[in-house]
């Protein structure tokens, strides 16, 4: 039976990508989705190219914000697949905005997403993964968490959160064979950055040393290699993936 890899928010940009290449590696594909709509407008067809790689796959609703519903996530996926070898958190949001004009609601929100569900999750596959003795999570920080970002308070904790819980999870993992890392993308062409004005993707583009933005499968063929077996003596570590912007 082939391997299971679970990505969530996989329905468009950087986790579609992530699902099909490692559906391109052999697992199985839990693609998880916001929402209905959003397995109809993108994750269904996120499913059918993993399909088309000679996997299964299959959409999973959940926000994955709530706690009780990555409970049933983990448990649907396990249900259906039998079992959780790869848990990749790439699920987020964006609502920028100075710090002293961002309202609370901004705030939490991205917190809520961006920074609780990585604990969400981890709680409850790491439970199952401790089971079975082995796995492989990879969280999806930011350079933002690493090195701030103006504009981006809410999204810089966050992503910061996620670094110090990734290290958390891989000392408290690590004597169960479970290998826990995250990947700092930096500036990656998404629908999330396609939404950003022209004078700041210009700014960004300029200081990129590799002189032009990410590509998902960037961020997705390291995400692949920190899930196989190649990696499995890395555990607790920051893959920064951005050109050269940040050095
Ligand atoms: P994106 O295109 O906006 O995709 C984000 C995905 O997350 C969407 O499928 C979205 O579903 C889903 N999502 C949002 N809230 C969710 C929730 N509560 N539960 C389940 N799914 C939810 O963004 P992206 O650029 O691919 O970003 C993916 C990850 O990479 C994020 O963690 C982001 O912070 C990180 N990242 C991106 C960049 C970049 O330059 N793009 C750089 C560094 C890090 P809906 O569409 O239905 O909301």
């Amino acid at each position: 039976m082939n391997k299971c890899a679970l990505v969530t928010g996989a329905s468009q940009g950087i986790g579609a990508c992530i699902a099909q290449r490692l559906a391109k590696s052999g697992y199985n594909l839990a693609i998880n989705c916001y929402s209905q709509s959003t397995v109809e407008n993108g994750g269904n067809a996120v499913a059918q190219a993993c399909r088309a790689l000679g996997v299964e796959a299959e959409c999973f609703v959940a926000d994955v914000s709530g706690f009780e519903a990555c409970a049933g996530l983990v448990r649907d996926v396990l249900e259906r697949f039998g079992s959780l070898d790869v848990l990749v958190n790439n699920a987020g949001i964006t609502k920028d905005g100075l710090m002293v004009r961002m309202s609370e609601e901004q705030f939490d929100a991205v917190i809520s997403v961006n920074l609780k569900s990585v604990f969400n999750m981890m709680h409850h596959a790491g439970r199952a993964m401790m089971k079975a003795r082995s796995g492989h999570i990879v969280n999806i920080a930011s350079v933002a968490g690493l090195y701030g970002n103006a504009g981006q308070i809410n999204y810089s904790a966050a992503k910061a959160g996620v670094v110090g819980m990734t290290m958390t999870a891989a000392k408290e993992l690590g004597p169960r064979g479970i290998n826990v890392n995250a990947v700092a993308p930096g500036f990656i062409e998404t629908p999330m950055t396609a939404a950003l004005p022209e004078k700041i993707r210009e700014s960004a583009l300029a200081g990129i040393t590799l002189g032009r933005f990410g590509a998902p499968g960037d961020v997705a063929n390291a995400v692949n290699f920190l899930a196989s077996d190649e990696a499995s003596y890395i555990t607790g570590q920051v893959l920064v993936i951005d050109g050269g912007m940040v050095m």
